[in-house]
């Protein structure tokens, strides 16, 4: 096999979709831009504070310049949050109290929120703490609408949890288009249920985010998509006023609030990072359609296919067969700037329930902006990948790994 003509082959059939990422890439610039001169940044924001971290000017901007891109009310941005995980814990913890209820419409959460909300033990969860959890299943990769309903109409939901990203999960992920209409279904019969969107993965991919079409509250991590592969760790929390508050007592405490957290010296890498991101983002998708593209030329199944519409930056590939699936992350590792002569392996991650193998050559520990390939080992041994500073880098990756697992006898 010509892996040189493969991989060209497959960038010549893809052009019409980089063409529309460029256009995509140009609009969430244009957003960035706009929101860096409605607030006047300047060399003033990269300052820095330690200690208690009191009127940190460049922190408080950032946070309003992440609400202007979000078209939100408020926003939290911190690299007190430790992860997107964490953002999310704190949301939740913040808005529920004991006795009520938590309503998951886009099935089973994230890996790393199942000990969060108690759907598997911990003496810490939600569920110590009698907060109730209930999930609706999508069904042909949309919403149950009819379940959604009886739910809503016959038992009194607090929050609304929806997960865009498919996670480790052989589902779709879900585009702005099928929030809208699920968020004007739920308005229709509750005004007033918290709607959480947990955006990972999905920043500047499409042109809308979750806010605009009337989400209350969305988080995602810094060292994802908005990062742009430069933030050094971090997460965010955006939407209402009244709901975000919460969430800042919540994360540092009661009292004090969003007036404390030192920056310590990252307000610029946050900044910077920001400004990178909708071509970061752009990079990624890139990478991920040219990787769809030459595996479905090779006869895998591939999700999403190469001229589907994306909610976000990972790419399924499906190995079905543990061997190859490991040596196609390998080859990514190989193809890595960092760490590219180690060889990952499967292990026990805390917070996951099978084995995950995790390629991760990467300047920010654990970034997946950064090109990166991911699997829970479990059948059907589907190959989770996502990130890419630069597109040329992401498709030397690829390469890399078709090399790799031609190696294994493809
Ligand atoms: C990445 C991710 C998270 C958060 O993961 P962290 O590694 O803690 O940042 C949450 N939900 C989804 C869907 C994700 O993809």
């Amino acid at each position: 096999m010509d892996i040189d003509k493969l991989i060209n082959e497959a960038q010549d059939q893809v052009k019409d979709q980089f063409d529309l990422i460029d256009k995509m890439c140009e609009m969430n610039s244009e957003k960035v831009l706009k929101a860096f001169w409605k607030n006047k940044i300047s060399e003033t924001h990269f300052s820095s504070t330690t200690g208690y971290g009191y009127s940190d000017i460049g922190r408080d901007t950032i946070e309003k310049v992440f609400s202007d891109i979000f078209n939100s009310e408020d926003s939290l941005v911190r690299s007190q949050f430790i992860s997107g995980s964490h953002a999310l814990t704190v949301a939740l913890f913040a808005l529920l109290r004991p006795g009520d209820v938590m309503l998951s419409i886009s099935g089973l959460p994230y890996d790393t929120l199942h000990e969060v909300i108690g759907i598997k033990d911990n003496n810490s969860s939600l569920k110590s703490y009698g907060i109730g959890y209930k999930q609706i299943d999508l069904i042909n990769n949309d919403f149950d609408y009819k379940k959604i309903k009886e739910t809503l109409e016959e038992e009194k939901i607090k929050l609304i949890e929806i997960q865009r990203s498919k996670g480790y999960s052989t589902r779709k992920s879900l585009t702005i288009d099928k929030l809208e209409r699920v968020i004007k279904e739920i308005r229709k019969i509750n005004k007033d249920v918290i709607i959480m969107v947990d955006n990972c993965y999905c920043e500047f991919v499409e042109d809308r985010n979750p806010i605009d079409v009337g989400a209350d509250i969305i988080v995602g991590s810094l060292i994802k998509n908005l990062g742009g592969g430069i933030a050094p760790n971090g997460a965010y929390i955006s939407g209402k006023h009244d709901l975000i508050e919460l969430c800042a007592q919540r994360l540092t405490l009661p009292g004090e609030g969003r007036e404390v957290g030192p920056t310590l010296g990252i307000n610029k890498s946050i900044l910077q990072g920001l400004f990178f991101a909708p071509f970061v983002v752009a990079s990624s998708l890139k990478t991920a359609i040219l990787t769809s593209k030459v595996f479905d030329n090779l006869g895998y199944k591939v999700e999403p296919k190469y001229d589907d519409i994306r909610a976000d930056i990972v790419q399924n590939i499906e190995f079905g067969d543990e061997k190859k699936l490991i040596k196609f992350c390998q080859g990514i590792q190989m193809g890595s700037p960092i760490d590219s002569f180690a060889i990952p392996e499967p292990w026990d991650m805390p917070g996951y329930s099978d084995k995950v193998i995790m390629a991760a050559g990467t300047f920010t520990q654990g970034s997946s902006i950064e090109l990166s390939c991911d699997a829970p080992i479990r059948e059907p041994y589907i190959a989770y990948m996502q990130g890419g500073l630069t597109y040329e880098y992401g498709k030397l990756a690829l390469r890399c790994a078709i090399i790799n697992l031609q190696k294994q006898g493809e």
